[in-house]
């Protein structure tokens, strides 16, 4: 049986999600349809899984003082990571003291830079990945270089959407790209990850979801990506049996190894009938925003059920779907939006714009959603709303 209370009495169900961008935003939606109590964390304020949460704090979620004395002040009953920008090791502490994390202290502390990650679904689990090496400074760089080859793809271990990451074709290129890592890790001058360059036919998200009642597989999703960050992703993306058997061995084994429960996005490059692991988010994807459109459960419904120990039944697919990000550049403390009127007049599409409350440069600041009679109509749906969409900075 599982127990759930009401928001604000003493009886309360409480959710604390560490992380407050728009994948948080929707599992904090998602959470309070079935009375969840959610308390929002994030580095700045305003952010927004904080716009629809009961309540929220501002900390340096790298700072594990600040991680444990928040935490510590909610004893939520989940704590549940948003981003890998978090101090784990204090979760990892914090587990063993008795706090649920989901989907595991561990699980949160391997993902949160490529090392841990890499080594265990390659070295213990096996799997196929691309080549690659580590390198802590510039002669462990050159010789990682020289073990990997060229091309190869370049990026600080502590990054996520492309950041600091590089394709590397000759030697000069291969001294930039360090010098670029080096400047936009998450922590800055840090490791970073050589990878063999992977001549994909495409490349897929399985979000996988670990339950009561076992492990479910949503179909698989393409998108595509623009210097690392994701711009388009669809549903179900055409694939062989082959490739299908093997995505989905894959996707079970880096789940299951990392174990706990709530939804994984495993990333595979796929090339024929063959499938390389890339990296697995232990959390909502964000490819996997396609999923507001695509099926009954959208994945941020999947983890909340999930999380509460609410077993899933089979995922109803609505047919070929698509999300197109809105995104925005300049400098504005107060972004607004015109939407033209014929912008969502088209059946089966829909926009989310996330209320970010600050513009510095690029950022995704929006994503459309279309369904369509083939996945070619609903990419070009999403993609017209999208046009009929103008951030103004
Ligand atoms: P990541 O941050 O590792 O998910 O990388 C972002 C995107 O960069 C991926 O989704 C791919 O489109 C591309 N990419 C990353 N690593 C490689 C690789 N080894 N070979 C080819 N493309 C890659």
């Amino acid at each position: 049986m599982v127990r759930i209370g009401t928001p604000g009495t003493s009886a309360e169900t409480k959710l604390l999600l560490l992380g407050s961008g728009e994948l948080g935003k929707e599992v904090a939606i998602e959470a309070t349809r079935l009375g969840v109590t959610v308390i929002a964390v994030d580095r700045y304020a305003g952010a927004p899984a904080m716009q629809v949460a009961h309540r929220s704090h501002v900390i340096p979620m790298t700072d594990a003082v600040e991680l444990r004395r928040v935490i510590l002040a909610e004893r939520p009953d989940f704590v549940v990571p948003e981003l890998e920008a978090i101090a784990t090791p204090t979760l990892v502490d914090l587990e063993a003291e008795g706090v649920t994390v989901i989907p595991t202290a561990r699980a949160a502390r391997l993902t949160m830079d490529r090392e841990g990650i890499r080594r265990l679904a390659a070295e213990k689990l096996g799997l196929r990945t691309s080549p690659y090496a580590f390198a802590s400074d510039r002669d462990e760089y050159r010789a990682a270089l020289a073990k990997v080859g060229l091309p190869c793809v370049v990026k600080p271990i502590m990054s996520s959407s492309g950041k600091g990451q590089s394709v590397v074709r000759d030697g000069e290129e291969g001294e930039l790209a360090y010098t670029y890592a080096q400047e936009h890790g998450r922590t800055g001058g840090g490791k970073v990850i050589v990878e063999g360059f992977v001549d994909f036919d495409y490349e897929i998200t399985m979000l996988t979801v670990r339950h009561a009642a076992g492990t479910s597989l949503c179909e698989p999703i393409g998108h595509r990506q623009v210097r690392g960050d994701y711009h388009e992703s669809w549903q179900s993306q055409p694939m062989s049996d082959a490739a299908l058997r093997e995505a989905e061995r894959i996707a079970r084994a880096v789940t299951g190894d990392l174990g706990g429960r709530g939804i994984f996005g495993v990333e595979l490059f796929v090339k024929g009938d063959d499938v390389l692991f890339s990296e697995v988010s232990p959390r909502p994807h964000d490819t996997g925003m396609v999923t507001m459109i695509s099926q009954d459960l959208s994945q941020f419904a999947l983890h909340v059920r999930a999380i509460l120990g609410l077993p899933i039944g089979p995922i109803r697919q609505h047919g070929p779907s698509a999300s197109y990000v809105v995104l925005g550049d300049g400098q504005s403390d107060a972004p607004r939006y015109e939407i033209d009127d014929d912008a969502l007049v088209e059946p089966d599409t829909n926009l989310r714009l996330f209320g970010k409350p600050e513009l510095r440069g690029p950022r995704r600041l929006g994503v459309a959603l279309a369904r369509g009679a083939t996945l070619e109509e609903a990419r070009a749906k999403a993609a017209r709303v999208v046009r009929g969409v103008r951030v103004i900075a």
